[in-house]
């Protein structure tokens, strides 16, 4: 044992799995107490987190999935500063509008939640030419939320970890195909991250067309709710999502409305929209029919003062909009002016303005069913446009012909984030079974728990293995815990989720590797089996299966233990 002084092993963290013995794991467990319970992170209070050794490795080699990502689309990595000045916020009118900002005490500062407006002046301090575009900048950085009721764990606490990018080009044109490195870049990290994900179109706010798009996990615990239509396969979240009524709306059945009034922008309008008073109205779906909406102003009372005047109102226009789910006969609310000349008003029905529910049909088709489902938002990719280099002047010359002629444009912006700690969360959550969190071999804490056993009948020490492993660069720990037996061992790496736990005992050279980690393939796809039915290999290789058919143990020859290792690492 003297010799292990000359070679370095890696050994699992000081207080790993110190809590264990303290509670007993169950599947009911709630999955932020167990990431405590083992230590990858802790909550000194509501909403805030700290990092331990376990945790942070996770962050980390996710934070580099996104950066290799990112690079490889020539987005260069920023760090902003965490403290943002009022001034910028004042002008995007976000100052006010949001509850949710972290205002530092004498309100000078807060604590950046996104970074729009200070990416767009360190683009205006740093750049004039038009021929330095695209910039294109991303940061991995913690965000801040005042969030009122924070929850246990790291889906909605007051700080979080993210990457947000942020990109300016020169033209829409320009932006787009942005957007599109962008979705590929995404598609990728996602990729990487093996479990299976969804994206949905978003809402595009003022810009319209499918421009804005959110990266999912399905899962129960989800908050958000996304619909995918059966027929054109197309996947929107409930704010984006058109439906029809599964059947033709019986006239004979009577039905309650509910009415909420809008008015445009320069007040002109009014804007009635009628839905069945159980279901839930979405302002943003009356919009789409009346673009020039002002969604900001919503008090209904003095909405309905503007056109009470008998002297003004015939200046004014009146536009009803009926729900698809609505007939004439329905219930409607007694109208609010009543000396309403009839030919103010123009109504258009047969709209769909409600949020979906599931089976009805899709708006977009109109023939396949909407199924709904909860999911996990962990990214968001949005085409901007002007939104923010216009109230902050972020705008270059662009030549317009030969003669040296200028024309100054605003700069055309896209923001993308990616929640990294939610993204931890959501894979805590969704993989958990029986035995215990199961993290993909990308973002493992490590990727297997090395147990030494009883010393080796053969006599041979293990220094040469541990060569092995870091000469291989293989990311493995040592679990050298005095006094803790064999299988506690095993059943606590499983417990954590490492993909495989190995174990050196007395048939050494023959070395024995617990299977753990999910396979993100299929059965007859799986790697290890090419190798072994290749034949193609000349080392002792045994493998025991479960009843299910499953690979559950494989005792493979020192030689052939890289080999073996990183075939069954490839699926995990
Ligand atoms: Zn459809």
């Amino acid at each position: 044992m003297l010799s292990r002084r000359f070679v370095h092993i890696k050994t699992v963290p000081r207080l790993y799995c110190n809590h264990v013995d303290t509670f007993n794991y169950s599947k009911n467990l709630p999955t932020h107490e167990l990431l405590v319970q083992l230590n990858l992170i802790n909550q000194p209070r509501a909403g805030l987190v700290n990092w331990s050794p376990i945790g942070l490795t996770i962050m980390n080699k996710i934070s580099d999935i996104i950066r290799r990502r990112m690079d490889e689309i020539s987005f260069e990595e920023v760090k902003l500063s965490l403290l943002s000045h009022h001034s910028s916020w004042r002008k995007t009118g976000r100052w006010d509008n949001s509850s949710e900002l972290f205002k530092l005490k004498g309100e000078e500062y807060i604590l950046s939640p996104t970074a729009e407006e200070d990416i767009v002046n360190y683009v205006s301090n740093n750049s004039s030419s038009y021929k330095n575009l695209p910039l294109l900048y991303y940061q991995i950085n913690p965000k801040f939320r005042n969030e009122k009721r924070p929850r246990g764990g790291l889906l909605r606490g007051k700080e979080f970890m993210m990457k947000d990018a942020y990109s300016f080009d020169a033209s829409e044109k320009d932006a787009m195909t942005t957007y599109q490195s962008v979705i590929g870049a995404y598609t990728k990290i996602f990729g990487d991250l093996k479990l299976p994900y969804t994206k949905a179109e978003a809402d595009s706010g003022d810009i319209g067309g499918s421009l804005s798009h959110e990266w999912h996990y399905i899962d129960d615990t989800g908050e958000d709710i996304i619909y995918t239509c059966d027929g054109c396969g197309s996947v929107s979240n409930v704010e984006k999502t058109l439906s029809y009524p599964e059947q033709e709306v019986d006239e004979s059945q009577s039905i309650e409305v509910a009415v909420r009034y809008f008015t445009t922008v320069d007040r002109s309008t009014l804007v009635c929209a009628y839905y069945p008073s159980s279901r839930t109205l979405e302002p943003k779906f009356v919009k789409n029919e009346i673009p020039d909406l002002d969604l900001d102003f919503d008090d209904q009372e003095t909405i309905l003062k503007e056109f009470s005047n008998e002297d003004t109102l015939i200046s004014k226009s009146i536009v009803r909009i009926m729900d698809a789910r609505l007939h004439s006969r329905a219930n409607f609310p007694d109208f609010p002016i009543s000396f309403i000349n009839r030919s103010l008003i123009t109504t258009f029905t047969d709209i769909p303005i409600i949020s979906a529910i599931e089976g009805e049909l899709c708006g977009k088709c109109e023939e396949g069913h909407l199924h709904s489902n909860k999911a996990i938002e962990v990214g968001h990719t949005f085409y901007l446009g002007d939104k923010y280099s216009k109230p902050l002047d972020c705008s270059m010359d662009f030549p317009v012909n030969e003669k040296g002629q200028v024309e100054r444009r605003n700069l055309i912006m896209g923001c993308y984030g990616i929640g990294v700690s939610r993204i931890i969360a959501s894979i805590g959550e969704i993989n958990r079974d029986d035995k215990g969190l199961n993290w993909p071999q990308s973002i493992a804490p490590w990727t297997m728990t090395i147990i030494e056993g009883a010393k080796s009948e053969s006599g041979e020490s293990y220094e040469s293995f541990y060569n092995t492993l870091n000469d291989n660069s293989v990311d493995y720990r040592l679990d050298n815990r005095a006094k803790i037996g064999l299988g506690k061992k095993i059943n606590q790496s499983n417990l954590l989720g490492i993909p495989l736990a190995v174990i050196l005992g007395k048939q050494y050279p023959i070395i024995e590797i617990e299977v753990r980690g999910k396979r993100y393939v299929e059965e007859d796809q799986l790697s290890w089996k090419k190798l072994h039915d290749s034949t193609d290999y000349s080392f002792e290789w045994r493998v025991d299966f479960d009843e299910s058919g499953k690979d559950v143990k494989h005792f493979v020859h020192r030689d052939g233990f890289i080999a073996v290792v990183q075939a069954l690492l490839k699926d995990m």
